[in-house]
């Protein structure tokens, strides 16, 4: 049930099945050696621009520039998992919101009846829609896109799991209702088997993420310049994920990937990332989402 494998890549004349834990399958491609190619988003280009000049550098794929392949273009980046032996990958979608205000917007303005989010909301909990909505057999994009959030443990932790391929061969990239907290932890436990060296070098390194994200001039302090307008801005991290990747060797790192939503704010706007989400605060809910997985994971090395 899984695209995971699109490609073999190479890494020093070492051939590997790549593995992707979401998005659409065509998405990416083997690109040079220990590099991949995705699909070209001007607002992720601008973002891995941004970062290669951040102090966030070290935790975010190798930018490598915008490349042209049979008439596409695409972002070339690092291989996060070039460096691992047969290894155990994790996708965490981070923040407690997953979709940009604007696409709200948009779709209120705009409100049309979707049937097919309605028969996926029915698939997922035949009880959720209204009696006005199941009359249509159809809900709205901003309806369906909220009842979503409340599923997952984006709304309640301010992370969710999208994905765990493990080295073993098993794979879920079905956690869409993964929502309590002791799902969750049992979920990161098993992911690691409950190695406690590898456990702490992944805290280790998280706590190095959040403090050089609480220092980012990216993510929140500073001015960011962009394209050539003057204007303080920050970013907000929307839909944005935490690559975790470790291997039998004890190798364990963690990086920043997708900032095809990742967007700066156009005004004077500042972001704590920490602040709950109201509709016209932009609030993303990252570093929250961050202290959370954090906790948890710094748990299961005490118990
Ligand atoms: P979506 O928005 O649905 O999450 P997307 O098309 O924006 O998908 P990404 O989230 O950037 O794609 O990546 C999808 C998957 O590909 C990740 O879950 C991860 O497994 C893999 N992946 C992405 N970038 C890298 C990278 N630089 N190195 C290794 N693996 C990567
Ligand atoms: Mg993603
Ligand atoms: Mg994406």
């Amino acid at each position: 049930v899984l695209k995971y494998s699109p490609f073999v890549v190479s890494f020093h004349k070492h051939y590997y099945p790549w593995v992707q834990l979401s998005g659409h399958a065509g998405n990416f491609q083997a690109g040079e050696d220990g590099r991949i190619l995705k699909r070209f988003c001007q607002c992720e280009q601008r973002s891995l621009e941004l970062l290669m000049g951040d102090p966030l550098r070290p935790f975010v794929p190798t930018y490598y520039g915008m490349v042209q392949r049979d008439g596409q273009a695409f972002n070339q980046m690092e291989d996060l998992l070039a460096d691992f032996e047969g290894p155990s990958i994790m996708d965490c979608k981070m923040g407690s919101r997953t979709y940009l205000e604007e696409e709200l917007v948009k779709a209120r303005e705009r409100p049309k009846p979707r049937k097919d989010m309605y028969e996926k909301m029915v698939a997922v909990d035949p009880g959720a829609p209204t009696p006005e909505e199941r009359a249509q057999g159809a809900v709205t994009k901003p309806r369906y896109m909220q009842w979503r959030e409340t599923l997952s443990s984006t709304s309640t932790l301010g992370f969710r799991i999208e994905g765990i391929k493990k080295a073993d061969g098993t794979c879920n990239t079905n956690f869409k209702k993964t929502q309590a907290l002791e799902q969750v932890t049992k979920v990161l436990e098993d992911f690691v088997n409950g190695d406690l060296g590898i456990l702490r070098k992944y805290v280790a390194r998280l706590e190095d993420l959040r403090e050089t994200l609480e220092n980012s001039p990216f993510f929140k302090t500073h001015e960011v310049r962009v394209l050539d307008t003057n204007r303080s801005s920050h970013t907000r991290v929307v839909g944005s994920s935490l690559l975790f990747v470790h291997d039998h060797t004890g190798l364990a790192k963690v990086w920043m990937i997708d900032f095809g939503k990742t967007v700066a704010l156009p005004d004077h706007q500042t972001l704590s990332h920490r602040l709950p989400w109201t509709e016209g605060n932009r609030e993303d809910g990252y570093l929250w989402g961050l202290d959370n997985l954090i906790c948890l994971l710094q748990g299961l090395t005490q118990s």
